[in-house]
């Protein structure tokens, strides 16, 4: 069988068992939802944010790149935060990261001549590879490094996340949402928090944006 055969005939399966289980679950599904979560997780098909917690459809609302990243130059990104934070009005903002993430170990090396698209959209990586390298090459092992720059680039796009208007605004308006960097491990399933803000936290006056500024949507 061709794979997206299996695709298309596992989704027949999929929604049998579902309605099986629940004769109203699609009835259900068809009401609006307003997620309390917003996910902004690798793209890496392993990690897939309802399979590793468990969640039905209508939980989590979600944003995945490669090496899960908060790109305030990505149109598509700045617009799935606006509507999470401004429509949906998610108290919780999750940055998920991952152990093994290909994507970091390709920034700890040589841009490649043949990825003329992925060395752009790892730069900023590679920024937190050089800010950190003396902590990263504390580790005396290559997983080791791998996974430390996996749990610096969390923590540093949470911080990123705070450093929006979108966030900013919010903080100010709500007292919401709560930002927080998570790792899921591949070999044994496991999400471990390594960064938190919670909402209102302090910013380094830097990154603080005036009233007018916030106000006026810049990201
Ligand atoms: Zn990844």
């Amino acid at each position: 069988m061709k794979p997206l055969e299996r695709l298309l005939l596992e989704n027949r399966a999929w929604a049998q068992e579902k309605a099986a289980h629940d004769p109203e679950f699609f009835h259900k599904l068809r009401q609006p939802r307003n997620p309390d979560v917003f996910w902004i997780g690798c793209s890496d098909s392993r990690v897939h944010a309802d399979q590793v917690t468990q969640t039905e459809p209508g939980e989590i609302f979600v944003h995945r790149n490669i090496a899960n990243q908060v790109a305030i130059m990505d149109m598509n990104f700045l617009a799935a935060l606006e509507y999470a934070v401004d429509f949906l009005k998610v108290k919780h903002i999750i940055v998920c990261g991952h152990y093994g993430c290909g994507s970091i170990k390709a920034a700890m090396e040589k841009p490649h001549p043949d990825h003329l698209f992925m060395n752009k959209w790892l730069k900023y990586i590679k920024d937190i590879y050089r800010l950190h390298r003396e902590t990263i090459n504390g580790e005396n092992s290559d997983e080791g490094r791998h996974n430390r720059l996996v749990e610096l680039n969390v923590t540093e796009q949470v911080h990123n996340l705070a450093q929006t208007s979108v966030i900013q605004r919010a903080w100010r308006a709500g007292n919401r949402p709560d930002l927080r960097g998570w790792v899921y491990g591949l070999n044994d399933g496991i999400i471990k928090e390594i960064a938190s803000l919670e909402a209102d936290s302090p910013l380094d006056s830097i990154y603080e944006q005036s009233s007018e500024d916030v106000g006026a949507k810049d990201v």
